[in-house]
């Protein structure tokens, strides 16, 4: 049976997929890795496939997409920089994997694989024109235009680098007060510590208390009840909705699909970045798109990547 091969490089796992021409997972693994020299890089990619080769015997793989994090020129096959891969420069990564692999390949921007992940077998199923957001230790973007992966002049899709606070903190992209330095795990950690020094009680916070804490126990938090999370996911959600209103005001899509660690709280921050969002938007709240969670999770950067090697390399 034909199968596309999906790899997600990331800076601490690559994860594989065998994927089926349909866009369902066959089968999956990761593994850690240095997230140093992009050779180490390629062998692990060589060692995951040979693992998903031999387990899944009545699959021929056609053709590989590989989503790597960073600035990555599809056209020319190249991952140009990457914060979280600092040792790579200019990294002739599609070369590199298609050398390895002897497969047809293609390279893509993790978040812009993501979002063609979701758009063909996720949450954004059917539309024309999405935008993908992950939420985590960074937030990642994607977005689908008239039914294409939007790439614009290469790196299109920096949702997360969006000013929305004028004179915010100083964000590692060398620029200040984007999106992510408002909306990211960090911050919701930072809003929870900020409210409890302003006097609240939080069952996150105890004195003398040594384990750092994550924005998924910040959301468990909430969940059972906990007011200082609650607020702390709000104010999250506020700083979303509003860089959420950017996009539908220029772009109105049909649907906005959030991802990510953060995302898994649920409610308490999707509820407040919608009505934020509804508030900046001067269309009525009837013909705002709807704010979605993602479906495929750590899946969807793999089976993008597959499937826009399926769609868009012409040898497969
Ligand atoms: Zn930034």
């Amino acid at each position: 049976m034909k199968a596309y091969l999906g790899i997600d490089i990331g800076g601490t796992n690559i994860k594989a997929a065998l994927v089926s021409s349909e866009g369902a997972v066959v089968d999956f693994r990761s593994m850690p890795w240095s997230g140093r020299a992009a050779v180490d890089a390629v062998d692990v990619v060589s060692t995951l496939t040979q693992n998903l080769t031999s387990a899944n015997e009545g699959h021929e793989i056609v053709a590989c997409g590989v989503g790597s994090a960073g600035l990555v020129d599809t056209a020319a096959g190249v991952v140009r920089l990457s914060p979280n891969l600092p040792e790579w420069r200019d990294v002739e990564l599609q070369r590199m994997v298609a050398e390895a692999l002897g497969l047809p390949t293609s390279i893509e921007n993790d978040a812009n694989a993501a979002a063609y992940g979701e758009f063909v077998a996720g949450a954004a199923r059917g539309a024309t024109n999405a935008v993908v957001l992950t939420l985590g230790t960074g937030i990642g973007g994607g977005l689908i235009l008239e039914g294409k992966l939007y790439r614009g002049g290469g790196f299109a899709g920096e949702i997360g680098h969006m000013t929305v606070d004028l004179d915010g903190d100083p964000c590692p992209c060398g620029s200040a007060g984007c999106l992510e330095r408002l909306a990211n795990a960090e911050a919701v950690v930072r809003n929870v510590h900020r409210l409890v020094e302003g006097g609240q009680k939080s069952v996150l916070v105890t004195t003398g208390a040594t384990t750092v804490l994550t924005a998924k126990e910040v959301g468990e938090a909430a969940a059972a009840g906990d007011a200082v999370a609650t607020e702390a996911l709000e104010e999250t959600g506020r700083a979303l909705g509003a860089g959420l209103a950017n996009l539908v005001l220029i772009l109105d899509p049909d649907v906005i699909v959030i991802g990510g660690g953060v995302a898994a709280a649920g409610e308490p921050l999707m509820a407040p970045a919608r009505d934020e969002m509804a508030r900046r938007c001067y269309c009525s709240r009837a013909a705002l798109p709807p704010v979605v969670p993602a479906e495929l999770g750590s899946t969807a950067g793999v089976v993008g990547a597959a499937l826009l090697a399926r769609d868009e390399l012409p040898s497969a």
